[in-house]
Order: C-alpha cells, then structure tokens, then sequence
C-alpha cells in the first residue's frame, strides 16, 4: 500500500547488526519515527507523528494493560472551566513544585493542556459528563478550582489507552513492534541517535527516535507501579550521552493495598479520603487529618509503622458510596475483600518519579536526534512534587510537541552501527529494590545514601547520588539530617551529565 511520506522516509541499512549476529524472520520497516513504549505518552506522539504523514514504528515491551498509564485512576489536569485559566493552572503547579518548577515548562503544559483534551475527545475519548452534558470537573489536592476530567470514573487511564490503542491499530502509517524491548540506542560517528536495536536482533533506523518509555518507581520494592517501570528508559538514554535530572524527587502515595493477596501495591485513589475516608491506626484510632498533602500523609503514616512496627495502617471507607469508585471497589472484592465492610489495610508506595531524562520544551534530550517524553522525561516542570494529574496532561502536551520536532530532523544516514552487547538497562534485583526502599525512601540520611551508592544497579547509585547531593528538604525529599528547606537551591535542579557518577546544581529557566 502507498504511503504519505513526510520528506524521505528513515533508512534501514545493515538491519540485521543487532546483537549476537541474530536474523530476524521479517525485515524491518523503514522509518521516520522511533516510539519507545505504548503508555499514554507514546501512543499519543505516534499519533501526532502519523498525522503529519510521517512513518513509525511503536515499540512495547509488555502488553497495554501493563502501562503505568492504564492504571491511572485519577484523571488528566486541564483548565476547562470558565472561571479557570492555564495562570491559575500555573500557579498551582507552580506551588505544589516547592520552589524549583521550571516556570517556562509549566507554562506549556497548563497553556496546550486544553487543546490536547480537545484532541482527545476528537480521536474519540469520551469523558464522563455533569448532567447538563459538560465536561465533568474533579477537585483533587493542589488544584485550587475544579480542573481535573476523568473517563469511566476511577477508569481514566484504562479508557484512554484502548481508545489510543485501537486508533493506532487503525493507523495505517504506524508499525508496531508489540513484546519487544528496545535494547540500546543506535548512534552515528557525531553521536547522533539514528535507530534502535531491539531484543530480537532487530535494528530499526529512523530521523529520530522518542522515548516514552515510563517511570521508574518499580525501583522501590513498594511500589504502585508495574513491574516494567524500573527506568529502563533513562539507562539507555544515559548509555547514549544524554543528562538525568532531578533523581532524587519521588513521590510516595500514602495509600497502596497491603497483604491482601493479588492486590500488594494497588493504589487507592486520593479522591476516596477526599469524599470522606478516614486512617486509623492498628487500635482503630485516627490519628492524620487525611485532608493533608499527599506527601505529609505519607510521612506521617511511615512514622507511625516505623515506631510501632505495624505491618499497615487501615482506611475506612465503609461510609463511601461504592459506585464512586467502581475499579476500586471491584479489585478488592475480586481478592475477597469487601472494602464496604471492612477497613483496607494500606500504607505507603512508590509512586512517581519527577526526575528523569533531561528534556527541553520540545522534548529534546542533550543528545541529538533524541527524545523523551511522559514519565522518562525531566522538563523540570513537577518541580520537587507533582500536582495529582499533571502527569497525564504532560503525557499529551510534551508527546505531541516532541513528535512534531522530532520531525524536523535530517534524514538518517545510511549506515547503522552495532549495538553493545552489554545490557545496558537491567532490571533491578530483590535485593536493589529493598535496599532503595530502605535508603533512598519516604525518609533519607547520608549513611543509607552512601550505602547505595555501591549498589550494582546503575539507577539506583544515581539516585542515591542525587539525593546524596541534595542537602535539604523540599517536597518529595525528605532528609532527616537536613529537615529544612535550603531557599539557596530554589530553582536548582540536580543535573547527572553522560558519564558522571555525581550530580551537579543547575538553573534552569
Ligand atoms: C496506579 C497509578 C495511578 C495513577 N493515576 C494517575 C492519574 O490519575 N493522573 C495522572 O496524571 N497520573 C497518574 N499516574 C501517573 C501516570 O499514570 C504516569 O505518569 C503516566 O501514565 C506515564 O505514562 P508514560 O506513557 O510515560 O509511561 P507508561 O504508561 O508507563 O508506558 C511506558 C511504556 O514503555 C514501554 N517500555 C519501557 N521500557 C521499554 C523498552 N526498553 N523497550 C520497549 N518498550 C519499553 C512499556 O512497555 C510501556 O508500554 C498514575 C500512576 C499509577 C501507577
């Protein structure tokens, strides 16, 4: 079938010098784009790409429902309403940042938020609606007006990503390369990105490859994450020449499902403690206004397991309507536990990481012909604490942006080097992500960070660094040894350059 071509499409050569001298049974398509993962971020930048008559190829490792992106319970951030407006969207960004957004960031996010909902709902996303027909506003913790619109309830996620999905399946210019993982990053003689390598000993060639491949908060052994969320994207990026920024700022949820079986790590939203649910401790005392911050909850509950050496704390949601949170409800009553009898035992998880590849207003890494967008990406623009779904918001503004810069790129050249034979992006041991649990948690000190700076897992050592570095407290950071905000780091970001094993400060604007 003939195909619109932006320009001249990517081109393959030497396909086969993938890793151990493989031969795959297909060739490989040629390219404009490389997509690394199918999260909300990926979807989205393969689409927008396609649209302006480009060809791609989507590359996932594990299935859709393994995203971090279909889980998202909450919702995606966008100033809608009438009396709203992306300034007062920017202000709280900016407030839930502590001092270090990166305000010109933040501005394209909260500016382009609501034109990216509105191309959603035209690729055929529907969002849940008030009784006149409106688009339906939440109120979540931070936002200071009703801004934040969800699909399906506590289903955002989950209906985002099968509508993205089918229109990519649709899509006539996307290739996808499904239970794949992408295995290292193909660079010319100058450095340049110009292709993938990928597990099977695939090499795909193209102008310019975008990385959207998640998170990294399955590095803590409690986590909310999907396994698959260890940061992989970051150590190919890193392995390529490109900075990470901002390792140290990890958001934990308060709330994740403890010891009900098939269930560990399953977050309860937010929202719940919002209509009314309360925590109590192991002798059924309340003991937190759950009104709080995210992160001071999470704190405060982390205190109390470490003095008592409880296993959880409970949350009562007995007096909660259950259609209010459908996909809560029914995941805990299909593991046989009845959450409108009963408390839920829960305590504190990993949950997202702000930090991440360093990336500018067009989802450009410090390395050309590279991209990163949604989770992997650091634009800066989170600051030390995300505001409860700017994530998905982020996932559309800065996948769309990347993919029509990504566009703008020289055509590939001709030839595509071997890829290395080392893994260069492993997944973390037991033993890593207990010890990250331990020393780089809700609460950190010199001497756990310096013990994981041996550790074998390479993100893991540039975490504690970070964090190492970072000699206060803001936000999502917590240090025992130094409680207190240091306003001489305001604006400063943590900045690990290709090849260092310390971090540096940086301003950025
Ligand atoms: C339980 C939960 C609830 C959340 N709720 C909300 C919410 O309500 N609102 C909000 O804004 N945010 C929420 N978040 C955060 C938000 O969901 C994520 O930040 C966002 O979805 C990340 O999207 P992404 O596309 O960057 O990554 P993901 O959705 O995680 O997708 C990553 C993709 O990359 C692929 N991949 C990874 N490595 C490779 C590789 N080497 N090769 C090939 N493919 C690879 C994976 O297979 C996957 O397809 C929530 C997160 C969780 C875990």
């Amino acid at each position: 079938m003939a195909r619109d071509v932006v320009g001249e499409p990517g081109v393959v050569a030497e396909p086969w010098r993938g890793h151990a001298g493989t031969v795959p049974a297909v060739p490989p398509p040629s390219t404009d784009l490389v997509v690394v993962g199918a999260g909300a971020a990926g979807l989205f930048a393969a689409l927008a790409a396609a649209r302006e008559g480009a060809r791609v190829t989507l590359v996932s490792a594990r299935p859709l429902a393994e995203t971090a992106s279909y889980w998202a319970q909450g919702g995606l951030a966008a100033a809608l309403a009438i009396d709203d407006s992306p300034e007062q969207h920017l202000h709280d960004t900016i407030a839930a940042g502590r001092g270090i957004v990166r305000r010109s960031a933040a501005k394209v996010l909260c500016t382009e938020a609501p034109a990216r909902f509105a191309d959603l709902e035209a690729l055929g996303v529907r969002f849940d609606a008030d009784r006149h027909g409106n688009v339906a506003l939440g109120l979540e913790g931070g936002h200071g007006i009703r801004r934040v619109v969800h699909a399906g309830g506590s289903a955002t996620g989950r209906r985002i990503l099968r509508q993205l999905s089918a229109d990519v399946v649709e899509e006539e210019r996307i290739d996808v390369l499904e239970g794949r993982r992408v295995r290292a990053l193909l660079a010319g003689d100058d450095g340049r990105v110009v292709g993938v390598a990928c597990d099977d000993g695939r090499a795909v060639a193209a102008r310019a490859v975008i990385l959207a491949a998640g998170g990294a908060a399955a590095l803590w052994s409690r986590t909310t994450n999907p396994p698959g969320s260890y940061g992989s994207g970051l150590l190919l990026a890193r392995a390529a020449g490109a900075d990470l920024a901002d390792l140290e700022f990890v958001q934990f949820h308060p709330t994740a499902v403890v010891g009900i079986r098939g269930r560990e790590g399953f977050l309860v939203s937010e929202a719940v403690r919002g209509e009314g649910a309360t925590l109590h401790d192991a002798a059924g005392e309340r003991f937190v206004d759950e009104l709080q911050p995210r992160d001071a909850v999470a704190r405060t509950i982390h205190r109390l397991l470490a003095e008592t050496g409880a296993p959880a704390v409970y949350l009562d949601m007995t007096a909660i309507d259950p259609a209010r949170f459908p996909n809560v409800v029914a995941a805990l009553r299909e593991s046989g536990h009845d959450p409108s009898t009963e408390r839920v035992p829960v305590s504190p998880a990993s949950h997202y990481v702000m930090g991440g590849i360093a990336s500018d207003l067009h989802g450009r890494s410090t390395v050309a012909g590279l991209y990163a967008v949604g989770e992997c990406a650091c634009t800066g623009l989170h600051g030390a604490n995300r505001l409860a779904s700017n994530s998905l918001s982020e996932c559309f503004v800065f996948g769309h942006r990347a993919a029509l810069a990504a566009l703008e790129e020289p055509v590939t050249p001709a030839a595509l080097p071997p890829a290395p034979d080392a893994d260069i992006a492993p997944a973390p041991s037991r033993e890593t992500r207990a010890a990250m649990w331990r020393d780089a948690g809700l609460e950190r000190s010199a001497e756990g960070l310096a013990r994981l700076l041996d550790d074998p897992h390479p993100l893991a050592r540039l975490v504690a660094a970070s964090a190492l570095a970072r000699q206060e407290s803001r936000g999502a950071h917590a240090r025992i040894d130094f409680p207190a905000l240091d306003s001489q780091l305001d604006d400063h970001h943590s900045l690990v350059a290709a090849g260092a094993e310390r971090s540096t400060f940086v301003e950025w604007t």
